[in-house]
């Protein structure tokens, strides 16, 4: 734990033991904060606001730079961490340790552009202006999947705009979190500007950030189910809240996109992380033109997919993060397959010699999905790609729809008016057209429905820890 700029080293605290999923080795401990740790950490995000906060934004966008410069000095150590705690291949890790410097880059830049704005009065003797000001004290909570970037993507838009925060992580991923506040304490930020508090059980550190009179705002990234209990839990107190929650990405391919281009580009999407992304996409519809085509072209190249260790450069599916997430995946493809879905790669768990105590699943294609089965309605949130096969445009968006999420949806056309079209129908946030990475720190990510509120990135991003301030004069 880091508070108040030191590192907690209180021995009268357990540890909780920290694993590679590959492996089931114990790689590290994290320490098992208590009410009191939170507690403190609150108080000093608390009085440090009071200073961070009237700094200059050159100030902060140096800290910011800083950290960022050290991220990539250290982005090989990084990633070799977040592969042995978390399980994706090395290759991916370091991506991921690039994306998330590239957010501490841009909010190094974007501190210096939080401009306010003069509006004409009705009245000749009045002037009105608009300014805006960091929230106060910010309460992060971070998933597991994107261990590094997350982090990021929160805590540089919150210090840019002259919040402090207090930040836990989650459970399974602990060891990135700490290694990133190694950064930030070398980049020179004040004491109390940002903290983190660790815990194997995250439910009494939400409480205390929902209630705490302190604590202005709460930014989550999660299951939908905690983001609800969460905004729950916030209500009475009036919190602004964030919130990056599930979703159930749809994926269309039309009869005029190249099926072979698809097929390469959604085996890519699907696939990364093992299907451990809230964007990645889980009901792939594929006009009945050209399915065969398609089949053919995906299951080639999820047979050429090693699984195994991230930490061999050959691998390209690591594991799943525990034994819940096979159990989950599992349980969606066979009751898929006992109701008449075709199964063509995949569809079991495996153990891999040297690694028996991993949580593997092979990757899986499952065709002529349909939706009475799970998959068709639930996250999948493993490797598992499920085909449905169209025949209409207005029937796979009514199917596209059929969600209460709304984050990520992608298309295939080789139509500008279709793609058009399709894009303003689709209810969700982020939308990819013949493209499979609409995600960067310069653009804004968030869903609709039950996938969130607010944005995270790009100039939205600092907004959600900005209040907006009117002046009203007369002269
Ligand atoms: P996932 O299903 O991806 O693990 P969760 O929503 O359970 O997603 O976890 C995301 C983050 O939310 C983690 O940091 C986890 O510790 C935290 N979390 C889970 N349950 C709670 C809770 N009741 N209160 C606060 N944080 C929670």
């Amino acid at each position: 734990m880091y508070i108040n700029g030191n590192w907690i080293e209180n021995t009268a605290l357990s540890h909780f033991a920290v694993t590679n999923p590959a492996n089931g080795e114990v790689i590290g401990e994290a320490l098992e904060c208590q009410e009191a740790e939170v507690e403190q950490a609150i108080q000093a995000a608390q009085q440090a606001f009071k200073t961070w906060s009237k700094t200059t934004a050159y100030q902060r966008s140096k800290c910011l730079y800083r950290a960022y410069e050290l991220m990539l000095e250290q982005k090989d150590a990084l990633a070799e961490l977040m592969t042995l705690e978390q399980g994706k291949p090395l290759k991916a890790a370091l991506n991921e340790v690039i994306y998330g410097a590239d957010f501490l880059l841009w909010y190094a830049e974007e501190a210096k552009r939080v401009y306010g704005e003069t509006i004409p009065s009705a009245r000749s003797d009045q002037r009105f202006w608009v300014n805006h000001k960091p929230v106060g004290v910010v309460a992060a909570i971070t998933p597991w999947n994107y261990p590094i970037s997350m982090i990021a993507r929160k805590i540089a838009p919150a210090v840019a705009a002259g919040c402090t925060v207090v930040l836990k992580p989650a459970e399974s991923t602990p060891l990135c979190a700490i290694a990133m506040f190694k950064i930030f304490e070398q980049a020179g930020f004040p004491a109390g500007v940002v903290n983190l508090v660790t815990a194997s059980n995250p439910a009494p550190i939400g409480t205390i950030f929902c209630a705490h009179p302190a604590v202005r705002k709460l930014t989550f990234t999660g299951s939908t189910a905690v983001g609800k209990h969460l905004a729950t839990l916030a209500a009475p107190h009036l919190k602004r809240v964030s919130m990056e929650l599930g979703g159930h990405a749809p994926a269309i391919v039309f009869e005029d996109a190249d099926p072979v281009h698809a097929a390469k580009g959604l085996s890519l999407v699907k696939f990364l992380n093992t299907g451990q992304a809230c964007i990645s996409p889980n009901r792939i519809f594929v006009h009945r033109s050209i399915a065969d085509p398609f089949l053919a072209e995906f299951s080639k190249r999820v047979d050429a997919m090693p699984v195994g260790d991230g930490m061999n450069p050959s691998v390209r599916i690591g594991p799943l993060i525990n034994q819940a997430a096979i159990d989950k995946v599992d349980t969606q493809v066979k009751d898929a397959i006992s109701k008449g879905a075709t199964l063509l790669n995949g569809g079991e768990a495996v153990i891999l010699e040297g690694c028996e105590k991993g949580h593997f699943y092979r990757p899986t294609l499952l065709s002529n999905v349909t939706p009475e089965m799970k998959i068709y309605r639930e996250e999948t949130f493993g490797p598992v790609a499920a085909v449905i096969i169209f025949d209409t445009e207005d029937e796979v968006l009514e199917m596209a729809n059929d969600t209460h999420y709304g984050l990520a949806a992608y298309l295939y056309t080789n139509n500008l008016s279709r793609a058009m079209r399709v894009f303003e129908a689709l209810e969700f946030g982020i939308i990819g057209i013949n493209d499979i990475n609409p995600t960067s720190a310069a653009a804004p990510f968030g869903g609709m429905q039950e996938s969130g509120l607010g944005r995270e990135g790009a100039k939205e991003g600092i907004f959600e820890y900005l209040e907006t301030k009117l002046g009203g004069v007369a002269i």
